[in-house]
């Protein structure tokens, strides 16, 4: 093996069935009970290899924590620069709040405008290793967008499905990138049954969140992230726009692993799930106590990314909410609106419907006595809002 090829990952293993599979071979859901699959590492290995003081001065992308990731050849990295998103703290927001610590994750700063670079940063590059060079995928927007991005750099195809309500932009950003554009009548899940079919008649390779282990992988370091940028501790609370769920269960995953580093201790934040009140599956599911969440019937929303009417992590999501000690509650859209206006007034940051709802979400959980005012808490800002500006009446 030279130092080109050194990789951690020790197996996949199905996060429901607990069966195990050969990281090599190109994999989706698992063939035994059709639940996600995660990538293990040998995680002893890496920690007499490494230790985290070493990290900071790598390059400024997510890709710093190469040894948690699972590309075997650096040569094989298909990156524009994802992660390594600033951490603001935002004073003026939290004084008029009553809250001393409150901190918002800019992961509009990414190549495309949001957070779906990292997953597809890293599950395109793996893909690739593996001798993918068509990729298909059902997408709200901007996961269509990131990976039309990466297909364009790394010069392979890609075939989006989107619902056609979509914002005009996502459809500009992906055929501007090349990608073969088809849209759907309905939601993300009826593109989902789309893109179903044409993987199943075409040679490429999907690549939907959690329908492959690689996209948790990218954006598991948003947890790394938050780790490192407090000084290897973690805040108190994190509140998470949640449709499908890949951030909120990549983050959990994460603290596990930073936990047997040796980077972090075993205090954990309170998970907090946002949702929209016009499709709330996971809120409706922790409400009920439910293990899985029942599909949402009729999902409205203006914040797109949030109109995921049934995530196949469901029960990740519900399971890191509960061990967490965190709750799920849902945003109206006129309050997404006010939100938007709100972290333009303290902040001056145009941020997306979705990373607006976390806004919402605290005001509900400090009227209801659940945060307290010296806590840490980090609201999630998943996307630019520059791709909603008509959304807003100005
Ligand atoms: C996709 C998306 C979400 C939801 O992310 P999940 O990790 O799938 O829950 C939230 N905000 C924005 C801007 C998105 O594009």
């Amino acid at each position: 093996m030279t130092q080109s090829d050194i990789t951690y990952v020790s197996h996949l293993e199905c996060s429901n069935c607990h069966k195990t599979y050969d990281a090599n071979k190109l994999t989706n859901l698992c063939p035994q009970c059709n639940k996600p699959i995660f990538v293990r590492y040998d995680l002893n290995a890496v920690k007499k290899r490494m230790n985290r003081e070493e990290i900071s001065s790598r390059e400024p992308t997510l890709w710093r924590y190469h040894e948690l990731l699972p590309l075997k050849n650096p040569a094989n990295r298909v990156s524009l620069g994802e992660g390594n998103t600033p951490l603001i703290k935002a004073r003026r927001l939290g004084k008029s709040l009553g809250l001393s610590n409150l901190y918002i994750k800019d992961e509009s700063q990414n190549p495309t405008g949001s957070f779906k670079d990292r997953g597809m940063s890293v599950a395109v590059s793996r893909a690739l290793e593996l001798g993918v060079s068509y990729f298909c995928i059902p997408s709200a927007g901007n996961a269509a967008s990131s990976l039309s991005a990466y297909a364009s750099f790394s010069g392979s195809l890609a075939q989006v499905f989107m619902p056609e309500d979509v914002s005009r932009t996502f459809l500009v950003e992906c055929k501007n990138a090349g990608a073969n554009v088809a849209l759907v009548k309905g939601t993300i899940a009826d593109a989902g049954i789309k893109a179903g079919e044409f993987v199943r008649e075409s040679n490429s390779f999907n690549i939907s969140t959690l329908k492959e282990p690689y996209r948790l992988e990218g954006k598991k370091t948003m947890g790394y992230e938050i780790a490192e940028q407090f000084g290897w501790k973690l805040p108190d609370v994190i509140i998470y726009p949640t449709g499908g769920g890949t951030g909120l269960i990549g983050m959990w995953k994460s603290f596990d692993e930073m936990e047997k580093l040796g980077w972090i201790d075993r205090a954990r934040p309170r998970m907090v799930a946002v949702q929209s009140s016009g499709c709330a599956p996971i809120v409706e599911a922790f409400n009920n106590d439910l293990y899985f969440a029942s599909p949402w019937e009729n999902p409205k929303t203006i914040a797109e990314g949030l109109r995921v009417p049934a995530a196949v992590g469901d029960f990740l999501i519900l399971k890191a909410l509960n061990e967490s000690k965190g709750i799920a509650l849902s945003i109206g859209d006129e309050e997404i609106i006010q939100s938007i206006k709100e972290f333009g007034q303290f902040l001056g940051i145009l941020v997306s419907p979705e990373g607006a709802a976390t806004l919402a979400a605290l005001k509900k959980l400090l009227r209801a006595g659940w945060i307290e005012a010296e806590e840490v808490v980090v609201l999630f800002q998943t996307g630019s809002g520059l791709k909603y500006s008509h959304l807003l009446d100005y």
